[in-house]
């Protein structure tokens, strides 16, 4: 199984350290074709512009439609068959559950916008799904994407080096919950010592004991300092 994940961007260059650390690293050129598309590089307006006022006044400027347009055209020859995600603070809020489902996929396009974000037909006539990854306003739409191509490409077989994304938070084997605490060195730290049970080498025990701890989701508003 592959993905290949194209992103449109007005800021490609937030993208290259993707590239060199996991989970991408592991499965560019196997399992991931990951691509980033500049819209100035395809734009049909004169001096590289993207964008432009909104009707009916107001401050800021729009993400316009034939600009989104002609970079699907370059890339796809037209609008793809694949799922598009336009970027929004508007959209579904992502959850491992939509990530799930988005991994699953052969193919995946983002767009993401800057300023007041997109001309509302390009969500019309281009998108399958508006994303969001929280309520909250972000100033662009890369940090979001790259929420997305992470979340996505650790679900991957042989992204994380250790297959360790099987039995983390929100997996099917903790039934939806959130992982056990974990620790490691050292055992005593100013007075905060490591639960016995974990130092015991009993397997059995240290099983049930991290079955015990998974946390409801319910529970994670509640993990501050006591
Ligand atoms: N004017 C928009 C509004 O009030 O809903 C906000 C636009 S925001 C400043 C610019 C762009 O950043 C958006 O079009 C989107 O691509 C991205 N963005 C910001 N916050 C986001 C979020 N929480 N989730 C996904 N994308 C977001």
């Amino acid at each position: 199984m592959s993905l290949r994940l194209d992103v449109f961007t007005l800021v490609p260059d937030a993208f290259a350290w993707m590239r060199e650390r996991r989970p991408l690293a592991g499965v560019l050129g196997s399992g991931l074709d990951f691509r980033v598309f500049n819209y100035r590089e395809t734009t049909p307006l004169t001096a590289g512009q993207v964008d432009d006022e909104p009707y009916g006044g107001g401050r800021g400027m729009v993400l316009r439609v034939d600009v989104v347009a002609a970079a699907l055209d370059a890339v796809y020859g037209g609008v793809p068959e694949q799922r598009v995600l336009a970027l929004s603070p508007q959209g579904r809020q992502l959850d491992q559950e939509l990530v799930e489902e988005l991994a699953r996929e052969p193919a995946l396009t983002l767009l993401s916008a800057r300023f007041e974000g997109f001309d509302q037909r390009i969500l019309d006539q281009f998108a399958t799904d508006v994303v969001s990854i929280g309520p909250y306003v972000l100033s662009g739409g890369e940090i979001p994407a790259m929420a997305v191509v992470d979340a996505v490409v650790r679900r991957l077989p042989g992204a994380l080096s250790d297959g360790s994304g099987e039995l983390e938070s929100f997996s099917a084997a903790l039934d939806g919950g959130l992982e056990y605490p974990q620790y490691t060195r050292p055992a005593e730290f100013r007075g905060w010592s490591v639960p016995e049970i974990l130092l015991s080498g009993d397997h059995g025990r240290i099983e049930t004991w991290r079955r015990e701890h998974v946390r409801s989701r319910s529970d994670e508003q509640t993990m501050t300092r006591a």
